[in-house]
């Protein structure tokens, strides 16, 4: 069984003059290299902004029409001219169909402990939705990196001990201070998604392997808070599975990292998932 807690419906190598691709194709994009690779369920993650390259939070409701194989997080819209109104994004949350909350941090222009996010946060306590948070290196010049940095969420995990965080992309390349924040905070999650762009290089494939190694060693254990995720289309399905299992997981933390943690988090019901087993796996 296998989840994967991070991926996207928007398009992302459109040329100039190329037409984008609509939300539809995407969708079926993805269940074909799901059902290639393996993995059950995937959590689709919005954009921060909307635009013929981003589908909107209610776009993508609409086309996965609540599809089993899927989970939706809202991106949070905090700046420029269309932001997110949160009265309608926790009507979402309220009505089960958005199931947590994704924050962009320096791609929008605010740090992870910016006071003003106070609001978005008392919605997920209320409604015990989890947030997740883009950390460390950007795939946009125009963002500001300083303003991601993993160790920031130790500052709104000890403010908002109620509501649980998952620090997207191991916090890359800021492993150690990611390691020290997942350590200190029982309410902080992270997940292995977006370490590279498309396929690995064997050198860099081999870096990463020691990095997370290192951080487990750190740790200790690894198995409740770490998430297998992708990131994909920006990095290809199947040699992440493979990153996954190259990690050498014993069986207790592999169950946890692939699928379990996951659906805890995001309230993924597993029933109808993988081969059954799960099915009679106690919460
Ligand atoms: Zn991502």
């Amino acid at each position: 069984m296998l989840i994967d807690c991070h991926v996207h419906l928007n398009n992302y190598h459109t040329g100039e003059g190329a037409t984008p691709r609509p939300t539809e194709e995407n969708v079926r994009i993805l269940f074909e290299a799901m059902a290639a690779n393996n993995v059950d369920h995937s959590v689709v993650l919005t954009s921060y902004k909307v635009d013929v390259d981003r589908p909107s939070v209610e776009h993508v409701l609409e086309v996965l029409s609540e599809d089993p194989r899927t989970t939706v997080i809202e991106g949070l819209r905090w700046r420029g001219d269309s932001r997110t109104d949160l009265f309608h994004m926790e009507e979402r949350i309220r009505d089960g169909v958005v199931k947590g909350i994704k924050l962009y941090p320096g791609y929008d222009h605010y740090a992870i402990n910016d006071p003003s996010l106070e609001s978005v946060f008392r919605i997920a306590a209320k409604h015990d939705v989890p947030v997740m948070i883009h950390c460390g290196d950007t795939y946009a010049r125009t963002a500001k990196v300083r303003q991601a940095h993993p160790l920031l969420v130790d500052d709104i995990a000890v403010d908002y001990p109620e509501v649980r965080f998952v620090i997207c992309h191991l916090g890359n390349p800021w492993f150690q201070d990611t390691a020290e924040v997942l350590y200190k905070n029982d309410n902080v999650y992270a997940d292995i998604s977006g370490l590279i762009l498309g396929n690995f290089t064997y050198e860099f494939e081999r870096y990463l392997n020691a990095r997370v190694k290192d951080m487990i060693m750190y740790m200790g254990h690894p198995g409740s808070q770490i998430m297998y995720g992708s990131d994909w289309p920006l990095v290809e399905m199947g040699p992440y599975v493979r990153f996954l299992e190259s990690l050498e997981f014993d069986d207790e933390a592999w169950e946890n990292i692939a699928w379990r943690t996951a659906a805890k988090l995001f309230r993924i019901d597993t029933s109808e998932l993988g081969d059954g087993e799960a099915a009679t796996t106690p919460e």
